[in-house]
C-alpha cells in the first residue's frame, strides 16, 4: 500500500512524497524547492530513489539540481519538456508505463497538454498525481496549449475510476470552489464541499487529495456537459454553445478575470 505525504513549499505548492512503509526510498513529485524536501527526508531518515515531474515549470523543478547532489536518483519527466528542464533521464509520453521498484508500483502516463504543452499525469493504482492539470475544484491556467486541447486533457482524466485520488500541485482550492460557486450557485455539492474544505484549512490542513468523484460533481472545468453549466457559459459567450471546448474556454476565461 502506497502512502503520500508532502512538503509545502514555496507560497502554495505541496511537493508530494510517494513512499511505502518499510522502503527506505521514497519517489518526490515536482520539487520546486530542495530545502524542505531535504529536512523531510532527514526528520524521516528517507532517501529518494526516483524524481517525478509533470511539467518544466520553475515550482515544479527548481528543487531538482539541490536535491540531486544530496539524493542522486532517476528523474522521469515529460519526454518533449526534457531538454527544458535538462535533468530528466527517463522520457515520458502517454501511454509509457513504468515499475519503481522500491516502491513496488507501476505508473502509467496521460499527456495533460494545455497548461504547458508537454504537460503529463502519473497514475499508480487510485493515486492520480496531476500537476497543474486538475486541482480540487479547479484546473491550471491555459499557458502553452489551446482551450480544446486542454478541455481533451481534462476529458482524459475524467475518464478515471471515480474512487482516484486527485494530488495536484498547488492549494488553490477555497479559491476554486467559490468561483465554482459563482458558476453553480445551486449546486449541493459545491456548498457541501467548500464547508470540509473550510474546516480543513482552519485546521492548517491540507484541502488534497479529493476524489476524482467530487471533481466531477464540483469543478466547473470538468462540467462542460453539465447543462446549467453549459447554459451560464452560453449566456456569457452571448451564444448557444455546444462544443466541450468552448464551453471549457469561456470558463476558463471568466475564472482568469474573475
Ligand atoms: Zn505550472
Amino acid at each position: 500500500m502506497l502512502e503520500i505525504n508532502y512538503v509545502p513549499a514555496l507560497t502554495d505548492n505541496y511537493i508530494w512524497i510517494v513512499a511505502r512503509p518499510g522502503s527506505r526510498l521514497v519517489a518526490v513529485v515536482d520539487p520546486g524547492e530542495a530545502e524542505p524536501v531535504k529536512q523531510w527526508l532527514s526528520a524521516h531518515d528517507l532517501s529518494v530513489g526516483a524524481y517525478l515531474i509533470t511539467h518544466h515549470h520553475g515550482d515544479h523543478v527548481g528543487g531538482l539540481d539541490g536535491l540531486l547532489a544530496e539524493h542522486p536518483a532517476p528523474v522521469y519527466g515529460p519526454a518533449t519538456e526534457a531538454d527544458t528542464i535538462g535533468q530528466v533521464d527517463h522520457r515520458l509520453a502517454g501511454g509509457d508505463m513504468f515499475s519503481l521498484e522500491f516502491l513496488d508500483a507501476a505508473f502509467s502516463v496521460i499527456d495533460v497538454p494545455g497548461h504547458t504543452l508537454g504537460h503529463i499525469a502519473l497514475v499508480t493504482g487510485d493515486i492520480l498525481l496531476a500537476g497543474d492539470a486538475l486541482f480540487r475544484g479547479g484546473c491550471g491556467r491555459v499557458f502553452e496549449g489551446t482551450h480544446a486541447q486542454m478541455q481533451a486533457s481534462l476529458a482524459r482524466l475524467r475518464a478515471l475510476p471515480e474512487t482516484t485520488r486527485v494530488y495536484g500541485g498547488h492549494e488553490y482550492t477555497q479559491k476554486n470552489l467559490a468561483f465554482a460557486q459563482t458558476v453553480e450557485p445551486d449546486n449541493a455539492a459545491i456548498r457541501e464541499a467548500i464547508d470540509t474544505v473550510d474546516a480543513l484549512r482552519r485546521e492548517g490542513k491540507p484541502s488534497l487529495p479529493s476524489t476524482l468523484g467530487e471533481e466531477i460533481r464540483t469543478n466547473p472545468f470538468l462540467r462542460w456537459d453539465v447543462e446549467p453549466v453549459r447554459r451560464v457559459a452560453s449566456q456569457r459567450a452571448g451564444r448557444e454553445l455546444i462544443n466541450p471546448g468552448e464551453i471549457f474556454a469561456v470558463l476558463r476565461d471568466w475564472k482568469d478575470a474573475s
